[in-house]
């Protein structure tokens, strides 16, 4: 009998070690007892041998490793024996061993690994980092796993977010990013990393604004959301009063509907004249009822732009939203909200600019009673100019700002790099001054941690375009 241990008890490397020694002296599981063990008390056995230095390779299938790597990350104190016997059955002939769905170790085994995969799952979707002050930027998350799964997911996280500095915190391990390396180290308490940041307010207010009552389930909620992980969670705070509230906004809803259809079918098609000279009014009239493309049919209403028309300064997003197609205003949802932050970070005046899309229908997908938004396509936009071009044309703006890579598309041409060129000014064909930044949709889609610096990206572009101070530098673009 002999008796082993791993460490640390996660560690793929670790137990592999261990278990090529027990293997090269021919150890079978029952006369191997792994620390961690329920009998470990009893230490019976004596301790196993380091594996020779020049060991025969162990050749088993890929699928063992990566269920092995699962398994080892769960709490089950009999895992290690577990992977073993496993491991002893495969290289002694039942090389198929784990296709036998119904065999009891390897029920057993996929019952740990789906559990830790789970567990990874809702560390990847639950973790929420918060800013700390530090000298320069940096994030700390606390995080409770069930598991043992740290070091399993760090790697995604130095992915996810491999341009910031942070560091993840949970009882028995932490983990730290510095942009170019992983570094573990012990375990903290929750009061270790802080409780909210500057930036959750502007997160609760997008999430009451995309809650949707009519979909409220709480047992699926529960299921997804457990409430453990809400303490994390800056929305969480919000979900009791919301959820109270779902009845009630769903009827006010209902009755709403009821009294006022959402939509208005244009007249039957009569060739809007896109070449018309007419001012803004006439051309916002003809577009109302253009179908120069799909997009028309399901949405609501044409959302033409706003603004004064002898405006100095036009911006331009991608499409009207869900909100803007109800309104028919443009920038009036939830992206509108964190545009006109923006503008009076960035010194703006958004009643003296002109705002407007590249394309002036609301592209969505229907689910349920969910309208979500679709990026239009290149063909979309194709056919919308024609109605960006009036705008341009009459309102001749001197500086034009594209909202993210559509509209950037859309008046540069559609080889235009929005990652490589955004925040640079360009010359237009007529003279006219244009730089592409992102769209305050994109900043509202960033997960929790990243959401500050894309918002900070934003103000800043709109902050060289507010006080000029970005000489224009003059390439060849296509001209209005
Ligand atoms: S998206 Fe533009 S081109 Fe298409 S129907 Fe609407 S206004 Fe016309």
């Amino acid at each position: 009998m002999y008796r082993t241990q791993v460490e640390p008890g996660w560690s793929l490397d670790a137990w592999r070690g261990r278990a090529r020694a027990a293997l090269a002296i021919g150890v079978a599981p029952e006369d191997l007892q792994w620390d961690g063990d329920a009998q470990q008390g009893l230490a019976l056995g004596a301790p196993l041998p380091d594996a020779p230095e020049a060991g025969a390779q162990l050749l088993v299938p890929a699928r063992f490793m990566d269920l092995a790597s699962a398994v080892l990350c769960h709490r089950d104190t009999g895992r290690h024996g577990l992977l073993y016997r496993l491991l002893w059955r495969i290289v002694k002939g039942e090389r198929r061993l784990l296709d036998r769905a119904t065999d009891p170790d390897v029920v057993a085994a996929s019952t740990l690994a789906a559990a830790v995969r789970r567990d990874s799952h809702k560390m990847k979707a639950f973790v929420r980092f918060r800013q700390i002050e530090e000298g320069e930027e940096a994030y700390v998350a606390w995080f409770e796993p069930d598991h043992w799964i740290l070091d399993r997911v760090a790697p995604f996280f130095a992915k996810r977010f491999a341009g910031m500095r942070w560091a993840i915190l949970t009882p028995y391990r932490s983990v730290r990013w510095d942009g170019a390396v992983l570094t573990f180290g012990p375990g903290g308490v929750r009061a270790d990393a802080p409780a909210d940041d500057a930036r959750e307010d502007l997160w609760r207010t997008y999430y009451a604004n995309i809650f949707n009552p009519a979909r409220l389930n709480p047992t699926m909620m529960r299921q997804e959301m457990p409430q453990k992980y809400w303490k994390g969670l800056p929305e969480a705070a919000l979900l009791p009063s919301l959820m109270r509230e779902a009845g009630s906004r769903v009827r006010d809803m209902a009755e709403r509907e009821a009294q006022a259809p959402r939509r208005k079918i244009p007249a039957r098609h009569t060739a809007p004249s896109p070449v018309d000279t007419g001012g803004l009014v006439a051309a916002r009239a003809q577009a109302a009822d253009c179908r120069r493309c799909p997009l028309w049919e399901p949405a609501t209403q044409t959302v033409w732009g706003e603004g004064p028309e002898d405006a100095r300064l036009m911006f331009i997003g991608e499409q009207p939203g869900d909100a803007e197609d109800l309104t028919g205003r443009p920038f009036v949802g939830p992206a509108g909200a964190l545009l006109d932050r923006a503008f009076a970070d960035a010194g703006i005046d958004r009643a003296a600019a002109y705002l407007t899309n590249a394309v002036k229908h609301f592209r969505f997908e229907q689910r349920g009673k969910v309208r979500l938004h679709k990026r239009p396509d290149s063909g979309h936009v194709r056919a919308c100019h024609t109605w960006l071009q009036r705008e341009l044309a009459t309102v001749r703006p001197d500086t034009v700002v594209c909202l993210g890579a559509t509209a950037a598309s859309a008046v540069f041409g559609t080889g235009f790099k929005h990652t490589q060129e955004r925040g640079r000014w360009h010359t237009l064909g007529n003279g006219v001054r244009a730089m592409a930044t992102v769209h305050p949709a994109w900043v509202l889609r960033q997960p929790a941690a990243a959401r500050e610096s894309a918002y900070r990206v934003l103000v800043a572009d709109l902050a060289a375009v507010s006080s000029g101070v970005n000489e224009p530098t003059r390439v060849n673009v296509r001209s209005q």
